[in-house]
Order: C-alpha cells, then sequence, then structure tokens
C-alpha cells in the first residue's frame, strides 16, 4: 500500500517577526511569533486577522547592522519599521517582488 504523504495543507496564518498594524484602534506594534497563529489580539480587545497573508518585508538597519525579516498588514507604498536599536527603517513597496525593501 502507498501513502500520500505528499497532500499537506499548505502553511496558514503567520509566525515570525511581525509588524502589524490594529484596523480598529489604528494602533502599531511589532511582535514575534514562535508558531503559525491565525489573528492576533490588539490591546484595544480587536483582533486582526493573519489568516489573508500578509506582506514580507526586508531591511538592514544601517545604525547597528542587524538584517531584519519579517511580516506586515500594513498596504502603502511606504512604512516605517523600527529596528530593534531604535532607528526607524522606511521600506518602499517594490510591486515586482511583492515585497517591501529599503
Ligand atoms: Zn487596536
Ligand atoms: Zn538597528
Amino acid at each position: 500500500m502507498r501513502k500520500n504523504r505528499n497532500n499537506r495543507p499548505p502553511e496558514v496564518g503567520a509566525r515570525g517577526l511581525l509588524r502589524l498594524r490594529c484596523p480598529c484602534c489604528g494602533k502599531e506594534f511589532g511582535t514575534y511569533l514562535h508558531v503559525s497563529q491565525m489573528s492576533i489580539g490588539c490591546r484595544c480587545g480587536a483582533t486582526i486577522s493573519l489568516e489573508r497573508g500578509l506582506a514580507h518585508y526586508e531591511f538592514k538597519c544601517g545604525c547597528c547592522g542587524m538584517h531584519a525579516k519579517g511580516q506586515t498588514n500594513i498596504e502603502e507604498l511606504e512604512i516605517t519599521i523600527p529596528c530593534k536599536c531604535g532607528n526607524p527603517i522606511t521600506l518602499h513597496w517594490d510591486k515586482d517582488k511583492r515585497r517591501y525593501i529599503e
């Protein structure tokens, strides 16, 4: 008998470094998920859905040299993400690469 091990469902939700904007209160915050989650709660009590798939972003901080990769639910041509060291990094949406880059 042959077992089909290839029909795993695709990974849903999001994990890793996340930069999120709450659609309810508009607050932006960063978080890190060790396991995939379908949603995350904001402090205002709203639930932010991660189901739809998030946009990827990537930057290398000019201050501390950290190379960060994450995902965000913010949909704008330009976003600003603070590095761990506090340096704000401005990223632009690259519509060819479908991700935010410096
Ligand atoms: Zn909120
Ligand atoms: Zn930095």
